[in-house]
């Protein structure tokens, strides 16, 4: 459900700022459900439960050396020499020692010996048939190469609160926990639409004034890299009555509709007409910023997010990133982190009076690591360019100079 019912028509705003936008299109958005998976299926997951911690951590008193396991009261007493009374190894339950002359040989991950409280290591010591002798000079710690029962973290306490994402530590923690199974966000299915009779699918033959449909691709790969698997793929001609029919079926079929296409001022850009036809609310048009100044985005009768994205693939990009791709995982109930922000690596000036997405390459070498070097596009039409960048940076408007050393918001793509 919505945060605002879709009967409560929004009142349209034209020409917002970024920031306008992104706080629109929460106050709009979903909230989606959860599901229970099998530890299996949880990685790239957000986590929609609190786990806690099912023992101490660790969960006994660990041996992190390979070696011998002694009571340090033999050291205070000057000793040096031990006689072997077992071996413990990883997995097995912890042995006695019996007499605070004797040793018993230890494993890394091993239980430390009962009546043990000191790991001298392999290299430290040198074996004499059923006898070990510390190496001369050699002054152990007492209490040394153990890894305490409970000192990482205690049994009972959250380990994980709701809406991480489950990467490899985290999965590491929840398989620790001994949770079999997971409650995580269930995934939104999504459409991915393309529309343009100049839009030609890879395969098959195109004529000299006609083009690949790359943005359904690039969008889909941008949801993937975020785990969403759930996309149907869609390519529709300038055609009104075809357009109805089948975003309506899509509509019908998954949760959030993305379009690319049509939503400018052409005559065949007919994309906002043929939503509001499809009883889709708009909530703005227009969003005071370049590439992708025409942004569409509205809100279905049932409450579904509508985003109708301007065709230039650069503009197509910058809008999935910028607004569809955090908007979805928020409604997800991913925790809001702080945006990731990088150094401006060079001086850019920037006349009209727009919010300025500049794609960007991180340097990576040794003289300015992590400053952000324009790499900016020979227009919005220019995606071939951004493969030499790793994302853009947000260059807020009201300004046109924006000097080198300026710390930016960026995103990646
Ligand atoms: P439009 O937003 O429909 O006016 O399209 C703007 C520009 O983006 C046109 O040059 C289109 O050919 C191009 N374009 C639109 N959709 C796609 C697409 N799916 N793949 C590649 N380019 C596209
Ligand atoms: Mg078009």
């Amino acid at each position: 459900m919505s945060k605002r019912m879709a009967t409560q028509a929004p009142e349209a705003t034209y020409r917002i700022d970024v920031a306008e936008a992104v706080r629109l299109i929460d106050e709009f958005m979903p909230t989606y459900g959860s599901q229970p998976v099998s530890l299996e299926d949880a990685a790239g997951c957000i986590l929609r439960q609190t786990v806690t911690a099912e023992r101490d951590q660790p969960p006994y008193d660990r041996v992190t050396m390979d070696g011998i396991a002694i009571d340090s009261a033999a050291l205070a007493e000057g000793l040096r020499e031990f006689t072997l009374a077992g071996n413990q190894a990883a997995g097995q339950a912890a042995l006695r020692l019996p007499a605070t002359n004797a040793c018993i040989e230890i494993m890394t991950g091993a239980v430390l010996p009962i009546g043990t409280d000191t790991v001298i290591p392999v290299e430290r010591i040198e074996h004499q048939a059923d006898r070990v002798k510390l190496e001369a000079g050699y002054e152990a710690v007492p209490g040394q190469f153990i890894h305490a029962r409970g000192s990482d973290h205690a049994k009972g306490l959250p380990l994980l609160d709701p809406g991480v994402r489950i990467r490899a530590p985290e999965m590491a923690i929840l398989t620790a926990a001994g949770s079999a199974t997971v409650t995580v966000a269930a995934w939104p299915k999504l459409a991915v639409i393309s529309t343009g009779d100049e839009l030609v699918e890879v395969g098959k033959p195109l004529e000299a004034h006609q083009i690949r449909s790359s943005n359904d691709h690039a969008i889909k790969a941008a949801l993937r890299a975020r785990g969403f698997q759930h996309c149907i793929r869609a390519h529709l001609p300038d055609e009104p009555q075809r357009l109805i029919q089948r975003i309506g079926e899509l509509h019908e079929e998954t949760d959030v509709l993305i379009l690319s296409g049509g939503v400018s001022m052409g005559k065949y850009d007919y994309v906002p007409g043929v939503l509001e036809k499809l009883g889709v609310q708009l909530v703005f048009h227009k969003v005071l910023q370049r590439p992708g100044l025409p942004m569409w985005f509205g809100i279905s009768q049932s409450g579904k997010p509508v985003f109708a994205l301007p065709g230039n693939p650069v503009s197509t990009l910058v809008c999935v990133i910028r607004y569809v791709l955090p908007a979805l995982l928020q409604a997800m109930g991913l925790r809001a982190e702080a945006v990731e922000h990088v150094v401006l690596g060079d001086a850019v000036e920037f006349k009209p009076d727009l919010s300025w997405f500049l794609p960007v390459k991180l340097d990576s070498g040794a003289g300015n690591p992590g400053a952000a070097l324009p790499r900016p596009t020979n227009t919005s039409g220019d995606f071939i360019s951004l493969g030499d960048s790793d994302g853009f940076v947000e260059l807020q408007r009201g300004q046109d100079r924006y000097a080198a050393g300026l710390y930016v918001p960026f995103y990646r793509w």
